[in-house]
């Protein structure tokens, strides 16, 4: 097989993104804080540019929030929290309702921005907007479903109670790579269990979840949810310390994520933490290989592989490992790259910023240093823009560096094994724990080796497939904590006892 006999993938440039210069403005929302229900200016004088990565131009600049913005916004969650806390699920489940019904009338505005802010593709951001409705929809419902041990006398002469209640105000810390679908796998569960919340959007992405503070204003009770816009350093690092937040849930990386556990520590603050992944993807000689293909050409590239749980990291048998990969690079020669105004069929944004852009250029650097074998893609594309060409390095050795750590970007590994036991041991020899998808047809196989891998989801002949009502969230360096499901809203409410002494 050589790279030449293969179909390469399309690159599309347009001036399409002329035309989204005109479209953007009216749909742009208010850049101050959101605090108590409105748009406030913030105490600082520093502003943050929000970039395009398709084009590299500034389309907006946001308030760079300081710490007495921080303890404005909880002051004002705490108020809001009394009565908001006191509200039946009932209540709490028709406002659930109305965000979705309101970001399902304004779609067109949040892909729009979506795809501005972040240079995705417009069927990514519609998926996206999609999953957001649907996720304000199933805790809509979920709220009212949450349940506690029942009430009994467990001591003689005593009759038990257990309440469930919201733990209070939690601050909430979102990524770039889908800002206004993370934001709500936090907003969703947060509120429908009675708390109340500060949120700091990615200082690179916030776009989308101003545009949601400026629909909700005045339609939600003020001061449930308050928007500080800023950096990690400062409007991060002041929610993970203030003393009137209960908890601090954050998705991004396993170096913030770090940093929020360690300052929470200090208040022994309550800690979510959705981090990195590396998923594993393990192809035994008898799947079929075609679909197993197919899988990781959707489930590695979606996003530009910018996605914590993307299939980047192939694990196939060496009997069929040759047949495989030439699958795999002739799936991925069908992807088409480009900016999301170039076409409808482009599949493949840019990465989010130049850092990040220049930090996936030098991980396929070092793999080529390494001499390992680039079976298709591998390099970056010219600019304006921060692409990377749809990239497969295959034969990769145990252990390389490009198969172990996190390049959150559109690069899929392969790398083969011989044995059942030694997949599972170097799939699970990884910091990360968050996802895995196992490519088989023996029954047997599909049930004994997602037991014995150490993720949070396992996907068997499937991979990135999601759904409101279970579970996701990792092991080991991943983080912990649940998001979606009704374990996110045990994640973010708290049980007390009451105990009654009959005799008194
Ligand atoms: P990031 O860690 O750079 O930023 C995430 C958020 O944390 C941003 O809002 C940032 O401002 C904030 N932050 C950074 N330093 C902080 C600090 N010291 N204190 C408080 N807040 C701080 O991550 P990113 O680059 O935006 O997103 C990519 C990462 O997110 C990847 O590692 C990806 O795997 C992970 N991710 C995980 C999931 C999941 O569900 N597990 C989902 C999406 C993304």
């Amino acid at each position: 097989m050589t790279l030449t006999d293969l179909e390469r993938f399309t690159v599309r440039r347009s001036s399409a993104e002329q035309s989204r210069a005109s479209v953007l403005p009216p749909v742009l929302p208010p850049t101050g804080h959101f605090i108590g229900g409105s748009f406030v200016p913030g105490s600082g004088t520093r502003l943050i540019d929000v970039v395009d990565p398709s084009t590299e131009q500034v389309i907006a600049s946001v308030q760079a929030g300081t710490a007495s913005d921080v303890d404005i916004a909880v002051e004002a969650a705490v108020a809001a929290q009394k009565s908001w806390g006191a509200t039946t699920p009932k209540e709490r489940s028709e406002v659930l309702s109305l965000i979705a019904n309101i970001i399902e009338a304004n779609r067109e505005a949040f892909e729009i921005i979506e795809s501005a802010n972040t240079g995705k593709p417009r069927s990514v951001a519609e998926d996206d907007v999609s999953s957001t409705i649907d996720t304000f929809r199933f805790m809509a419902g979920a709220s009212r479903t949450l349940t506690s041990m029942a009430g009994g006398d467990y001591a003689t002469g005593h009759t038990s109670v257990i309440l469930r209640e919201p733990v209070g105000v939690v601050g909430v810390i979102t990524p770039w790579n889908y800002p206004l679908l993370m934001a709500a796998w936090k907003i969703a569960p947060i509120l429908a269990a009675g708390n109340s919340i500060v949120l700091k959007p990615s200082e690179q992405t916030p776009l989308s979840t101003l545009k949601l503070a400026e629909l909700v204003a005045g339609r939600i009770p003020d001061g449930i949810l308050n928007v500080v816009t800023g950096q990690g350093r400062t409007v991060g690092q002041r929610l993970a310390e203030h003393p009137d937040v209960a908890l601090v849930a954050l998705t991004g990386s396993v170096v913030s994520g770090q940093a929020v556990a360690e300052t929470a520590g200090r208040s022994v603050k309550r800690v979510h933490l959705e981090l990195g992944g590396k998923a594993p993807v393990v192809v035994f000689p008898d799947a079929d290989l075609r679909a197993a293909a197919a899988g990781v050409r959707n489930a590695g590239f979606w996003n530009a592989g910018q996605d914590c749980g993307a299939a980047c990291r192939v694990l196939v048998h060496e009997s069929v490992a040759e047949e495989f990969t030439e699958h795999l690079v002739r799936e991925v020669g069908t992807l088409v790259v480009g900016a999301p105004g170039a076409g409808d069929d482009v599949e493949i944004g840019p990465m989010i910023s130049r850092p990040h852009f220049e930090r996936v250029k030098e991980s396929l650097a070092e793999a080529k240093a390494a001499g390992l074998q680039v079976a298709i893609g591998g390099s970056a594309l010219e600019g304006p823009g921060y692409f990377i060409e749809p990239t497969v390095i295959s034969n990769v050795p145990a252990g390389a560096h490009i198969a172990t750590h996190e390049i959150f970007g559109p690069v899929v590994t392969v790398e083969s094994f011989s044995t059942t036991e030694e997949a599972i041991t170097r799939a699970n020899e990884s910091p990360y724990g968050l996802s895995a998808s196992v490519w088989t047809r023996d029954s047997s196989l599909s049930l004994s080796v997602p037991k014995q891998l150490d993720f949070g989801t396992v996907w068997v002949n499937a991979h990135l497939v999601l759904a409101c009502e279970v579970p996701w969230g990792g092991f080991k360096g991943s983080g912990y904590g649940r998001d979606l499901s009704l374990y996110a809203l045990d994640d973010y409410s708290r049980t007390k006892h009451v105990m009654i002494n009959h005799s008194a």
